[in-house]
């Protein structure tokens, strides 16, 4: 197949040069650290659990280790135990569940809070000893879409406190996820002491700049914006999950307040090599076909009609030899909700372009099930209009499979062009076949990309290497907290007194 109007990217041959991956950053180990607790104030996590010590002869003549530090994480949208792949249900569920998760084995007492969008769905869904899900009422209990969430976020803010007071919990840092959680963070921390971190997960101010047109643009956008320099200029530390990120927060948002860099991270015991054969046989697919997968929300903003339309492009052209090839795409959708549209629209579109027969439409699949789907496909696709991170991309390499993915945000950071897959320009039709065409013709480079590319994931990009680094970032903000004068303007008994009144 002849370019058209391919980019740079697209039209270099591959290089089939192996090299062994990138060195990864070194990573302090945190040692045992000594408490640093007063009474009312932060501890700092011990790493050796009393609970899990019973049977340690030594036990009569330990010191007694305090007891584990509590801390929050708020997703208002992205519940953490909810099905994935669903309705707004992405990549944020995915990290505030696994970081929580992490964060609670390596010593915290972990409470990650959400909005009740269900009324079936458990006030407290407990994960583990020291992890559990609290859902909070916010609004009524049924999906609202995030467009129109924040005018519920003061009663999230008033939940938050009155959960905190019956409890009788104490949260000295809180890392909030999105802007609306964001907002929250800073309502809290205006009655209490708290050290706030903020992951943004996606930028309003890159969203809006794409949407061009304000009629496109939902009544919250100028909060939103506002929202976000607020979030950037007083948390105490904003982690962006890449180094472009970072770059979009400075150019962006705000020259002011604290940035630190630490990407998603992803379960690399879920994800990692397994023969192709197997794979595919556990699912059904043939051993004959090349199999082109896409896995995400149906999301117009997530490319997929890109996608199709390469995929279609590859197997009309009559130049080409290419063997049987296979589009398989995994996500769900909800019956009435915005993304049943988009499913639509691409079903119809992949009828009109006459692939129908060689698209499998797989429905929503759970993570467990996830690393057959990356080890049965020869590449993964990924072409998002913009993507702050993209964890689907590490969880294909992760599984040794190339990615052909969008030349965007967080893709720039973790794939490694003619290493562990290709990077082309966004919404460029031409631009993706012909990389795709260029992974299916190059099977010997794939092979290659497999051990390299699933060696770049454990070594970057596991969630206990990004545990360790949040860990280690909470940990320094929490002893600054404690050195610090406290910033409360409103004291929590007046707030408190406000909300029972
Ligand atoms: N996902 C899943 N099952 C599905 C579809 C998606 O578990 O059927 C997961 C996928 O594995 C990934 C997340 O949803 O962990 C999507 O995250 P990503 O950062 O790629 O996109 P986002 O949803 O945040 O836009």
């Amino acid at each position: 197949m002849k370019p058209t109007s391919a980019s740079n990217q697209s039209t270099r041959p591959l290089r089939m040069r192996v090299q062994a991956p990138r060195t990864p950053q070194p990573q302090a180990m945190i040692p045992p650290s000594p408490s640093l607790s007063r009474s009312g104030g932060a501890q700092l996590p011990s790493f050796n659990d009393p609970s899990e010590n019973h049977s340690s002869r030594f036990a009569s003549a330990q010191i007694k280790i305090p007891s584990r530090q509590s801390i929050a994480l708020i997703s208002e949208h992205g519940d953490p135990a909810a099905e994935i792949g669903r309705e707004e249900a992405g990549g944020q569920n995915v990290y505030v569940r696994q970081v929580g998760e992490s964060l609670a084995k390596m010593g915290w007492q972990v409470d990650m809070f959400t909005r009740k969008a269900s009324p079936t769905d458990a006030a407290i869904v407990q994960h583990g000893p020291h992890c559990r899900t609290i859902r909070l009422d916010a609004g009524p209990a049924e999906f609202i879409p995030r467009d129109r969430l924040f005018e519920h976020m003061p009663e999230f803010v008033d939940s938050f406190l009155r959960f905190q007071a019956k409890d009788g919990g104490n949260y000295p840092l809180i890392h909030t996820n999105y802007w609306m959680s964001g907002w929250v963070g800073l309502q809290i921390k205006q009655v209490s002491n708290i050290q706030l971190i903020h992951t943004y997960h996606s930028l309003g101010a890159i969203k809006y700049q794409a949407l061009g047109s304000s009629s496109q643009k939902p009544a919250s956008a100028s909060i939103r914006l506002d929202v976000e320099r607020q979030i950037l200029e007083q948390a105490d530390c904003v982690v962006a999950t890449s180094p472009q990120e970072q770059e979009h927060l400075r150019s962006l948002i705000s020259q002011q307040g604290n940035i630190e860099v630490i990407p998603c991270g992803t379960d690399v015991e879920t994800f990692h090599l397994i023969p192709q054969a197997a794979a595919r046989k556990t699912l059904g697919f043939s051993s004959s076909e090349k199999i082109v997968l896409y896995v995400g929300r149906f999301d117009p903003r997530k490319g997929i009609e890109t996608l199709v339309r390469a995929f279609a492009s590859l197997t009309k052209n009559p130049e080409d030899h290419m063997p049987s090839l296979r589009l398989v795409i995994v996500g769900g959708s909800q019956v009435d909700g915005v993304d049943r549209a988009e499913r639509s629209r691409i079903e119809s579109l992949v009828a009109d372009l006459g692939i129908a027969a060689q698209t499998t439409f797989a429905g929503q699949v759970g993570h467990d099930r996830l690393a057959d789907y990356y080890t049965a496909a020869d590449v993964c696709a990924i072409p998002s209009h913009y993507e702050p991170f993209g964890l689907v991309a590490i969880e294909a390499m992760a599984c040794g499979t190339p990615v052909v993915a969008s030349d965007v945000g967080g893709l720039k950071f973790t794939v490694v062009p003619d290493e562990t897959g290709l990077l082309v320009p966004p919404q460029d039709v031409s631009a993706f076949a012909i990389a795709i065409e260029q992974v299916l013709t190059h099977p010997q480079w794939s092979t290659q990309v497999r051990q390299q590319a699933s060696a770049w994931v454990q070594q970057n990009f596991s969630w206990t290497g990004v545990a360790v680094q949040l860990s280690d970032l909470y940990r320094r903000r929490l002893a600054e907290s404690l050195l610090a004068p406290s910033q409360i303007r409103v004291m929590p008994e007046a707030a408190l007194a406000r909300l029972s009144a």
